[in-house]
């Protein structure tokens, strides 16, 4: 047995423990211009950590020189007083990532490192490059190292490798090559530079602190260290922030329409988030009341699936008029308390982490509501645990539709075969739950609610309408010159200089 506090331990169990749900790969955090640099980036991933537990890194940039750390495991656990004194510098880059659980390495570990002819780079990604293979098969092919799996550094060699004169020119010149989804930023030795793919999948935003230039997945990032929301980096754009000044380029052709994806609203963001402007919780809100609407039902409360179902729950109790109750409690400890045992570990870390209020569901007909339904094995055991409790009667709802396909641009999903509903039709998952009745979200509805956002949204994994297709993304790029990548040694600092 191994105790919980082994942060490999920790980072295997809440793979486990969140085997049911899609995943966001990443979160980023960059600063430029302020002197605690490395401790702002710090706190700004420690508000992204839900973006990704698997690792962690920050390279700050004393203006020649380049220090990073990057290790396994959760920021907190990783980022001491010590550590951060060794990152000095005005600028910085930090990186959150989750990982499936054939890569969860150290190499994979962001932000990744370069030397180039301008000096030393320091990348981080969020998203997925659905032709990397190709580009990675190419890289090789002439003698490349890659020393990850992760799509990302095919990224950074293709900007090595770059004949172009500045840090920003490299950059466009390399994600001229790649397809997919991409919200990246960069440290060069003077300069952060910040790109966003033109479809605009993922999110990323600039913040102002005093007079710093701040760069984040998400809003609830500058919240923390007290940044005030400039703006959304815009889709196709690429800002290059250099001795205090912000320039914008737009070297890419638009795309068709923006795609920026739905399920960042419907589950991975914070619900203390903007995204594009829009509140994450009072959408989610909305979600719920048009799912009341959609799927209305005779019954005594509406409980929430803690913490993803609460605004979905909310919503669809203001709409319908029955009671909201927080009938299943969650225990909060069991990350820092329990010792794994070594059999039967789902169902044990279900009922330790769960309880059905028998006091509240008991003769009572419950709505249980959570945002989607990945495999369908949480809910099998909570419908279970709140009829065991007493209801007579369970109904769930979900605050998005049947979830078909995976994700091809930045999200950890299984494979569709292991989709629930894409083996089986919402009856047959009905009875797979042991509920009264199911009611998901229809297609129309999600879409209807999301012309709320007024951007373009990205619904592929609902409704197979993928904007950038998987296969023929395999053009061969052309190649130049060819750079070593610095890779940081184990928990140790390792410079890269410029
Ligand atoms: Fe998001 Fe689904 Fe589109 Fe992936 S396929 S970007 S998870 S909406």
């Amino acid at each position: 047995m191994k105790q919980l506090y082994d942060p490999a331990v920790r980072a295997a169990l809440a793979r486990e423990r969140d085997g049911d749900r899609f995943h966001d790969e990443c979160g980023i955090f960059a600063v430029h211009g302020h002197p605690e640099a490395a401790h702002l980036t710090y706190l700004g991933l420690y508000a992204l950590q839900h973006r990704g537990q698997e690792s962690c890194g920050i390279a700050a940039s004393s203006g020649r020189e380049h220090t990073v750390h990057r290790a396994m495991g959760l920021v907190a656990d990783n980022f001491s007083e010590k550590v951060l004194k060794r990152l000095p510098g005005r600028h910085a880059v930090g990186h959150v990532r989750y990982s499936t659980a054939g890569d969860s390495v150290l190499r994979n570990a962001q932000p990744f490192c370069a030397t180039t002819d301008d000096g030393p780079v320091a990348l981080a990604h969020n998203g997925n490059l659905v032709n990397a293979g190709a580009i990675r098969a190419e890289l090789e092919g002439r003698g490349s190292i890659l020393t990850s799996t992760s799509d990302s550094e095919v990224v950074v060699h293709l900007l090595a490798r770059s004949r172009e004169r500045t840090p920003e020119d490299r950059l466009i010149d390399a994600l001229s090559r790649v397809k997919g989804a991409y919200s990246l930023a960069m440290l060069t030795g003077d300069a952060l530079i910040a790109a966003r793919d033109p479809f605009g999948f993922r999110p990323l935003v600039l913040g102002r602190l005093d007079n710093a230039w701040i760069l984040a997945s998400e809003t609830c990032a500058l919240d923390l260290i007290g940044a005030e929301y400039e703006r959304d980096v815009e889709p196709g754009e690429v800002a290059v922030i250099r001795r205090g000044r912000l320039r914008t380029l737009r070297p890419f052709p638009k795309a068709p329409r923006q795609a920026f994806c739905i399920f960042e609203h419907i589950y991975f963001a914070r619900p203390d988030s903007s995204l594009s402007g829009h509140n994450v919780y009072h959408f989610r809100k909305e979600l719920g009341r048009v799912l009341a609407r959609e799927h209305p039902v005779p019954a005594d409360m509406v409980v929430p699936v803690l913490d993803s179902g609460n605004a979905a729950a909310l919503g669809y109790a203001e709409e319908s008029g029955i009671p909201y109750e927080t009938a299943l409690v969650r225990n909060q400890y069991v990350k820092r308390t329990f010792i794994e045992p070594s059999q039967s570990v789902r169902d044990f870390r279900v009922k330790i982490k769960h309880n059905a209020s028998r006091g509240l569901v008991a003769g009572k007909r419950v709505v249980l509501v959570e945002d989607s339904i990945v495999r369908g094995t949480t809910l099998l055991k909570l419908v279970g645990l709140i009829r065991a409790a007493g209801a007579t009667a369970v109904h769930v709802r979900v605050s998005s539709p049947p979830n078909t396909g995976p994700c091809h641009y930045g999200i950890d999903t299984p494979t569709r075969e292991e989709l629930i509903a894409h083996r089986h039709s919402t009856d047959e998952i009905r009875k797979i739950l042991g509920c009264d009745t199911l009611g998901y979200l229809s297609l129309d509805g999600l879409r209807r609610a999301a012309q709320l956002l007024k951007h373009g949204i990205c619904d592929a994994c609902f409704s197979d309408a993928y904007p950038i297709p998987v296969d023929g993304a395999d053009d061969a790029p052309q190649l130049s010159l060819f750079h070593t990548v610095e890779v940081d040694a184990d928990d140790e600092d390792a410079r890269s200089n410029g």
